[in-house]
């Protein structure tokens, strides 16, 4: 069975309502016609006007972080259960910017991954490696480090329903993209990784995330591993975000 292609824009601490609003009614109908799955993470204000407007399209709704409790004395926090009750399919975890800034840990990942799939939200689990780790040719041990962790009390079975992003940190907003040769070899060995874990890795859909353009994301795309696209910056702009939905088919 071919994988669907996977489009996902993360908007990070970026737009309002109105603008969250806006952008949705100019993305739809351009991407009318496509058979990959289009997803929207919107900052949590957000959430609910983005589902508002995709109901009826093929466009899901992802947050950007969620606690693994399901409800509790953790100020500031969001549960799975009350991004379900909105109508949120998916959750981001673990992003680089949430492990630098926020303090996320592969503990808490090890958590919120099997919380998330309790609760019915497909978590999109973001792994990547640093320039230092790079350079010093570490990235398959960060990246297989980093999955066995994170995945720790998810059964084999269980993988297939987990959406995993390759990031390369190196390369998130900086407009630096990793060569669709790089992309593809870590997207590999991830799958590696996922199939001596008894997951069924051929169904599991990897992304690459890092500065994906639309001028870059048809070549991207077209590696047998990668899968999709988690974007950051083009996924801004409604226009450049549909160019990348097209380039997936
Ligand atoms: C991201 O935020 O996950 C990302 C990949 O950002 P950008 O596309 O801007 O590099």
């Amino acid at each position: 069975m071919p994988r669907t292609p996977y489009i996902a824009a993360n908007w990070k601490m970026h737009k309002t309502v109105a603008e969250a609003a806006e952008f949705v009614d100019a993305l739809l109908p351009k991407i009318a016609a496509t058979q990959s799955d289009v997803v929207i993470c919107p900052p949590f204000t957000a959430l609910s006007a983005v589902v508002e407007r995709r109901y009826g399209t093929a466009v899901k709704v992802a947050a950007q972080n969620m606690h693994d409790a399901d409800s509790g004395a953790f100020t500031g926090e969001v549960s799975a259960p009350m991004l379900v009750e909105l109508d949120v399919e998916a959750v981001v975890l673990g992003h680089s910017e949430r492990r630098r800034h926020f303090g996320e840990t592969d503990e808490a990942l090890a958590r919120k991954v099997p919380a998330a799939l309790a609760a019915g939200l497909e978590p999109i689990l973001c792994v990547g490696e640093s320039e230092e780790a790079r350079d010093a040719e570490q990235t398959e041990a960060v990246l297989e480090r980093q999955l066995v962790a994170d995945l720790t009390d998810v059964d084999g079975a269980a993988v297939g329903g987990v959406v995993i992003a390759y990031e390369p940190i190196w390369a998130i907003g900086t407009g630096r993209t990793a060569t669709p040769d790089q992309a593809q070899e870590a997207c590999a060995f991830i799958r590696d990784v996922l199939r001596e874990r008894s997951a069924p890795a051929d169904e599991v859909r990897i992304l690459y995330g890092g500065s994906v353009k639309p001028a870059n994301a048809a070549e991207l795309l077209g590696r047998p591993d990668i899968d999709g696209a988690l974007v950051g910056g083009a996924g801004l702009d409604p226009a450049e975000f549909a160019e990348i939905v097209k380039a997936a088919g």
